[in-house]
């Protein structure tokens, strides 16, 4: 996959893509991350990348024409034409659709992504209106620019493409997956500070680990996140484990609350 940032600070990006999975994803070609300085795209001797907004306000605005114009550069690297008319363009910004593991999945499937960082007060509306294909925010708050928020979604994106992790069963299982939250995890030692790892998970009986596997589950995201089950369709087992741990409040509480949440 190839990934094009348009960003102010390519800076930025340096650590987070030259250390851990990412890197190694680049080095073995799985992934192919280019950052794109809006500044060089500009024409007059400051390198003017924003200007006021129209009718008065705080702050600056960055201008439409470097990013068109960086946006079709990149563009015409790739050819023939048809080919670009598909290609994702997403601006970051708050106002954009909340990401989830969902959009990941979805975005993952493309061979090739535009992402926009802005700054300041934002990017010109006319670049919204006449260039971004999508907009997306990764959480309900305001950050200085969209460069944060483009490498959440490249790290999350990447690590999804196949052969970037280890294992390849291990991104099926983990938190927001399936839309549930994942069970607990333990490594050596068996006893630290006399706390003990489950005796289930050293017993070696796959299926009672499997089966203490899916009622943590059910018990994190019951205590955690209780909206995520409404949203998930759980099977039979898993909703009869739902039933069981609310149906009696007084006994499902006390176990509950047994489960310590750090
Ligand atoms: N004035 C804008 C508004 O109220 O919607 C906020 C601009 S913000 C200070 C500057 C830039 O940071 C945005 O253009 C966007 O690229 C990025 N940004 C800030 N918060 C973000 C978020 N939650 N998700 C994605 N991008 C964000």
């Amino acid at each position: 996959m190839r990934i094009d940032i348009l960003t102010l600070f390519p800076k930025m990006f340096e650590t987070p893509f030259s250390v851990g999975i990412l890197k190694r994803a680049i080095d073995r070609n799985l992934a192919s991350l280019n950052l794109h300085n809006i500044r060089d795209h500009t024409h007059d001797k400051h390198r003017t990348v924003d200007d006021y907004p129209y009718s008065g306000g705080p702050g600056m605005v960055l201008k439409p024409e470097p990013i068109f114009e960086t946006v079709e550069s990149i563009k015409s690297e790739i050819l023939p034409e048809d080919e670009t008319d598909d290609l994702p363009i997403i601006l970051l910004t708050p106002q954009g659709r909340l990401f989830s593991q969902q959009i990941t999945r979805e975005l993952s499937n493309y061979d090739h992504l535009i992402l926009i960082c802005g700054h300041y007060e934002g990017v010109d509306e006319r670049v919204r209106e006449h260039l971004v294909t999508d907009e997306i925010s990764i959480g309900d708050y305001v950050l200085t620019g969209g460069e944060l928020p483009a490498m959440v979604v490249t790290d999350a994106v990447v690590r999804l493409l196949p052969g970037v992790l280890g294992s390849e069963a291990s991104p099926q299982e983990e938190s927001h997956a399936n839309g549930l939250l994942e069970y607990p995890q333990y490594t050596r030692p068996e006893v630290f500070r006399g706390w003990f790892v489950p005796q289930v998970l050293l017993s070696g009986n796959h299926a009672q680990i499997t089966q203490w596997r899916q009622e943590q589950v059910i018990r994190r995201t019951l205590k955690r996140r209780p909206d995520l089950l409404d949203r998930t369709n759980l099977d039979p087992a898993e909703r009869q484990l739902v039933e069981r741990l609310t149906s009696s409040p007084k006994k499902s509480k006390l176990n509950l609350d047994k489960e310590s949440i750090k």
